[in-house]
This record gives structure tokens, sequence and C-alpha cells, in this order.
């Protein structure tokens, strides 16, 4: 098959979460399995072009605004094969990617021109493939940003080489949809039948994903959970509607990790290597970990990790939320060691420096550390992630290969991927609770740590379970193309 990624962030050109890195490793197990995959990304400013390889001559773009014209350049996607490359082209447009920032800068979070940059890189998906003349089989769209690919292939652009390529549209976080006023619209080039025909009116404004969900042929998200929870109006971001209306085409594929990356036999970053075979790399990663965060070094005492940014989503205000968060009383009551690696909303920022102030056995690092993630997936004995949403969620899959036990909430792709603890049986690889209350989140740590100084059997087991699971991207990719092709059947 001939797939087309049409995507505003993959790794390591450009990325500001999760979806650069399930585009590229999609990308990368697709071809694996010999299908011929290209990516189409905007050149944004801070993608070198000298790395680059320029494709001869320029690309017209037709928009509202009349014809616009931009260059097309080319990389490999670095990890694919020789044989097989994964071809990565670049659309370079000065005015609208040639600044700082993916989709906005610190001063201006959400660039004013978004609504325009993303439609002209979507209608330059069409141009670019005529130019080369490669017409996929299945253009594949991921979230808002490039929701309105499948839109244009619907409303016009199926034709001279199009006639019979499906559309498919990702949702790899509903949270985020491109809300614009709809005197964008003109730039789409369509007409006002269209914008009521594909759904983008939203309370009389303009919503690209909204559209983009109405018109693809196939709609998937990043877990079986997620894609249900994403049908109720509590996750479903005003969308719910739409998704039922559409549920029969709508799946839910669990992401896959970089087991190149994320494998504590091969791990560069942890003191070391270790397997199931001989977890002795695990002692010393917890060694490491409590030198690193300067806490007592005790073999004995569980030490719970977090790796997160400090955003609502993540329900870090049940844990850290001043006066009623239940870290304070976690640390203060449990014999136990927590540490946590992150950033982001100040107020929460200041409240773990605060707790880390006045407790012994809590140590944060604010800030952004590939290697102290890895030492902490790998060192700790629990991993805490009490989200209020997850789409996918990595780090519970990371816990699990680095044989560290979950502690989720039982949301999106966590309730996918972490079987709750057994007490009868020792069956489960983590620990689940139900409602996003400080109250929860105490008590299942608690359990936890219960389980973890009175059944230590059955939680190494448990260890190891977790360590025997499957989450490779070939896996998900052979769901991917499941889908592909049943989209192809009836088409
Ligand atoms: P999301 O994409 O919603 O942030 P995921 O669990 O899907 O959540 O992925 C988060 C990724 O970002 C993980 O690889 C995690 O280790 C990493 N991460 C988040 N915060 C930090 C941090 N402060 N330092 C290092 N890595 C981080």
């Amino acid at each position: 098959m001939k797939i087309l990624m049409a995507a505003s962030e993959a790794v390591p050109f450009a990325k500001t979460g999760g979806l650069a890195d399930a585009v590229s490793a999609l990308s990368l197990a697709l071809a694996k399995q010999g299908h011929e995959i290209k990516i189409i990304l905007p050149r944004y400013y801070s993608i070198n072009r000298d790395m680059l390889c320029q494709l001869e001559g320029e690309l017209g773009v037709r928009t509202g605004g009349g014809e616009e014209w931009c260059a097309v350049y080319a990389a490999d996607l670095p990890g694919s094969s020789k044989k097989n490359p994964v071809m990565v082209y670049f659309i370079d447009h000065e005015v609208f990617f040639g600044r700082d920032g993916i989709y906005g800068i610190p001063s201006e979070p959400d660039f004013l021109d978004n609504p325009r940059r993303f439609t002209f890189f979507c209608r330059a998906v069409f141009q670019f493939c005529r130019k080369i003349s490669w017409y996929p089989d299945v253009l594949h769209a991921h979230d808002w940003p490039a929701a309105l690919a499948p839109v244009f292939l619907k409303y016009g652009e199926r034709v001279s080489g199009f006639e019979k390529t499906v559309s498919i549209l990702t949702i790899h976080n509903l949270g985020y949809q491109g809300i614009y006023s709809k005197d964008n619209f003109y730039y789409t080039n369509l007409g006002w039948d269209v914008f009521y025909a594909a759904g983008f009116d939203d309370w009389n404004m303009m919503n690209l994903l909204k559209a983009g969900l109405n018109t693809a042929d196939k709609l998937n998200t990043v877990s079986p959970h997620y894609a249900w929870e994403t049908q109720t109006p509590l996750h479903g971001f005003r969308l719910d509607g739409v998704l039922r209306y559409r549920s029969a085409d709508y799946a839910g594929i669990l992401n896959g990790i970089d087991t190149g990356i994320w494998n504590p036999k091969t791990d560069p970053y942890i003191p070391q290597n270790y397997s199931i075979k001989d977890m002795t790399g695990k002692i010393k990663a917890k060694e490491a970990l409590q030198r690193e965060f300067n806490l007592p070094s005790d073999p004995d005492v569980p030490v719970i990790g977090m790796v997160t940014r400090l955003t609502e989503q993540k329900g870090v205000g049940e844990v850290f939320g001043p006066a009623y968060g239940s870290a304070w009383s976690i640390c203060r009551e449990m014999n136990l060691q927590l540490v946590i690696l992150g950033s982001g909303e100040p107020w929460c920022e200041h409240e773990i420096e605060n707790l880390a102030s006045r407790l012994s056995n809590f140590k944060a690092h604010i800030g952004y550390s590939e290697r102290e993630s890895h030492l902490i997936e790998a060192g700790s004995d629990f991993f805490l992630m009490p989200s209020r949403y997850e789409p996918c969620g990595l780090n519970q899959m990371y816990s699990l290969a680095y044989g560290t036990l979950p502690i989720v909430r039982n949301t999106g792709g966590l309730a996918d991927t972490v079987q709750n603890f057994d007490q009868d049986t020792g069956a489960g690889t983590g620990f689940v609770f139900d409602d996003l209350t400080p109250a929860a989140i105490y008590n299942t740590v608690g359990w936890a740590v219960w389980a973890y100084y009175n059944r230590r059997t059955q939680i190494e087991a448990m260890r190891i379970t977790g360590m025997k699971q499957n989450f490779s991207w070939e896996k998900s990719a052979k769901k991917y193309i499941e889908m592909y092709e049943t989209s192809l059947a009836v088409m």
C-alpha cells in the first residue's frame, strides 16, 4: 500500500508531544511490513534546510487568498531501512512557517494565523502528490492541524490521481480541535454549503477537527478505552455526538513504544542493564536514583516515581493541590520515598518545591531531562499516573517494560494497559483506581505500599508479568493495516 502521513509533527524534526513519536514510529513499523510510506510536514524554521534536499521547482497552491507558492524539501526518516526508506517531505513557506514555534510561542501560544497556516499545508498535500506523480492509497491525517486534508479530499480533490484514495483521521488528543473564527473559512477555498455539509460549524465558529471527523472515511484514536470514552459527554470535549454518529467507522488502536529507546536490556541511561533473567540492574538503578535525588540509600523502602507535564490533564491538582492534594499525607503517613520530574503550570511547580522543602522523603526536579526520566522508570518500584484523561499514555508502558508497577487511574490507555492487582491470585500488572480524588490516590498508593511490605512475592511476580507485555509498534501497525484495508475495500 502507498500511505501518506499528513501531520504537523514527527520526530526528530518537530515535536511538542506524543503525536510526533507516534507518526514516525508508526511510519517505520508500516515500512518494515513492506508498505510505501511518505510523511509530509511543514518546514518550520527550527528544521535546518541544510540537512534537507530541495526538490526541483516550486509548488503552486490554490487557496482562498489566491495562488501561493512554496518550496518542497525532502529527507529520509532516521531509522528507516535503505531498501524501503520512509521519505519525509517538508512544505516550505516563509510567511507561514519561517518563524519560531510550531503552533505558537510563549507570548502568542496559538498563532493568530494558525487556521491559514494549516489550511495552506493541507491544500499543499494534494499539489505535492501531483508534483511528484505519486498518489497514495491512504491519506492518513493526524489531529486538527491535518484535519482539513480529508475534507479537501472529499470536497473537490478526489480527482486527477486521487480517485481511489481513502482518508483516515487519527485523534491523538481530543482536547485540541483547532477552533477559530469563521472569518478564516474563505481561505479554504470551499463554498459555504461545504461549511455546513462538512460540519465546520461550531457555535458560529469554525472547528477544523470536527469537519475532519465528519468527512474522513475512517477515524481512530490511540487506545480502545479512549475511543469509548470520547463517545461520552464526560470525555467527548463536545464532539461525543459526532463520534457516536461515526461509531461504525471509529476504532481505538493502542500506540506502541519505541523499544529501541525504552528497553532495560540496552538503556544507556541506567547504571546496569537488566532483564527478567537477572534483575540486579534494577536494584542498582534504585540505588542510583536515591543518590541522584538525595534520598537515603535504602533498598527496602518503596520508591514511587512520577514523570509528567504538570497540567490539569495529568491529575496533578489531586496530588499537589495546596491544602487538599494527597502528596502531603502520603509522604507523612507512609514509609516510602516519592520522586517527581516535571514541568508545567507555575502554581504546581511552586507547590512541589514547597512540599519538597518540608518533606524529607519527597524530592523533585522541576525541568525536563531525558536521562532522569529513564532513571526514574528503572529505579522506582511504583510509577504514579493519576490522569484525568489519557488518550494512550506512554509512561505506564515504559514502567511495565522496566518492571515498575504503575499506579493509574482507570481511564483511556491506562485502563487498556494496566491490569489491577488481585490480592487473592496475585494476578495483575499494577494498581488501578476509578475516582480522581485525593482520597482515592491516597488509598491506592497506600494499598500498593502495603502490598510491597506484605505481599512481596506477588509484587515481584507482577513485575515479571509487566516486563513480558508486548507493546511493540509492529502489533499496532498490523491493526492500522487492517483499518486501511477495510476502508479500501468499500472504496
Ligand atoms: P503526554 O504526551 O500527554 O505528555 P505521555 O505519557 O503520552 O503523555 O508521554 C509523555 C512523554 O514525555 C513521556 O515519554 C515522558 O517520559 C516524557 N516527559 C514528560 N515530562 C518530562 C520531563 N519533565 N522530563 C523528561 N521527560 C518527560
